[in-house]
This record gives C-alpha cells, structure tokens and sequence, in this order.
C-alpha cells in the first residue's frame, strides 16, 4: 500500500456485503467507516432538519438529494480521523456526487480505490428480505441461513435485532431500480479513471474480505 490518504470507495447494489465488508476493511486498516446510510438513519431517529428532509425519499427507497448527501460527507471527511484514509460505503450514488467527490479530493491529494462488489438481483432480493440488522453496533444478520436470527439478539452486544423499514418487496424493487440507473454508471466512471475493481459478491464473507484486501494492499 502506497503512503498518502486512500479513499475506498465500496460500489455496488443495496445487499451486495457492502457494509459488512466496510465495516471489516475499516478494523483492519485502522480506517473510519463512513456510511451515509447509517448517517442518515441517525438523522432520522434523532429528529434533526437533515432526517425530516430526507426521510420521504429513504422510506420510498428513492435517493436524497444530491445537495444534502454532499454536505454531510464533507463534513464528516474533514475530521482528523480520515486523515490517513477511510471507507465510504453508500456514497458515492450519483455521477453528480462522483464529481463533488473529486473535487474535495483535488484540494486534499486523495487517492480512490473503487471496488465494485458485484451480486445479481435475485440473491440480492432473497438477502434483504430476510436481512435483519442490530440497531447498536450495526452488524448484520441474514434469516434465512440462521432462522434464530428474525427476532432474536446481536451476536456481539446483545441487543435486539430490526429489519431496516426500507428491506420490504416493494421498497427493495425501487431501490434495485434506483441502483441499476443512477449509481451503476458509476462502474463506467471509475473504470474509465483506471481506479476501479470488481470483486465477486456471491462467495463466503472471508472469501470476498480476502479478494478485496488483496486488491488494497497491491493497488498501485
Ligand atoms: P443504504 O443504507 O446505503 O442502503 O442507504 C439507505 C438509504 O439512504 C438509501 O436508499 C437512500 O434513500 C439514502 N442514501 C444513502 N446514501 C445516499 C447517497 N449517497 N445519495 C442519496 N441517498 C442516499
């Protein structure tokens, strides 16, 4: 791994692993985890102008807008704690956002990484059907091949576990709508860039946590 600040930019549909896989990635570099939905969803529950503007299009599975997202990613990146490197797992979701992104990154000399981790629809139905996550520590937790999980508790901290209000059959379909026609050029962009990498999403959490660090640590 080269020396300087390393954007890792984690692309991909809503259910690919991408959090889980952030959110490993982010332990073993020492790097925040920056997700903007969870960022948004802490808006929400705590009532802030923020949560009152975006919950409308998050509850239909739509995007907030551009403008919003780009404020709080800014905010949040400017903290002492990216300043050798971070993970940004849901953001960028637009080409408009892309090019924010750039732009914040010309004035800070910061280097991306995209992974794309790719997943096809029908698993990615089946995943955030029976996907249930814990509202303390954000792990998450699939029903179907460990059923003791719909409603059960955190593995790590014991607390109850929820599924998200948008991981039902109708929201899903919007989102994976949303996510073929506004964030999937975003594949195009990076590669066209030359900082882009795909990695197969349907094997084992330690498998594609293998694939991608490897990507990381070889990346020039
Ligand atoms: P996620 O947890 O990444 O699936 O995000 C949940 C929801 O938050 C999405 O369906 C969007 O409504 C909203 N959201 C998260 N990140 C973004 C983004 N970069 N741009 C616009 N909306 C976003």
């Amino acid at each position: 791994m080269k020396n300087g600040r390393l954007a890792i930019i984690m692309l991909g549909p809503p259910g690919a692993g991408k959090g889980t896989q952030a959110r490993m990635i982010g332990e073993a570099l020492g790097f925040p985890h920056v997700s903007t939905g969870d960022m948004l969803r802490e808006s929400l529950k705590n009532g802030t102008e923020l949560g009152k503007k975006a919950k409308a299009f998050m509850e239909s599975g739509g995007l907030v807008p551009d403008d919003l997202v780009d404020a709080i990613v800014a905010e949040r990146l400017a903290r002492e704690d990216c300043n050798r490197g971070f993970i940004l797992d849901g953001y960028p979701r637009t080409i408009p956002q892309a090019r924010f992104l750039e732009a914040l990154f010309e004035k800070s000399g910061t280097r991306i990484l995209s992974i794309g981790v790719e997943v096809g629809d029908d698993v990615l139905i089946r995943r955030l059907s029976s996907r249930w996550t814990c509202p303390t520590c954000g792990k998450m937790f699939n029903a179907a091949s460990d059923p003791g999980k719909a409603g059960g508790q955190c593995d790590e901290c014991g607390t109850v576990l929820v599924q998200r209000k948008d991981d039902t059959a109708e929201v899903i379909a919007e989102r994976l709508h949303v996510y073929h026609t506004k964030t999937k050029p975003l594949v195009r962009h990076y590669q066209e860039q030359g900082s882009y990498s795909e990695i197969n999403g349907e094997r084992a959490v330690e498998e594609i946590f293998g694939s991608i660090m490897h990507k990381i640590m070889n990346h020039e």
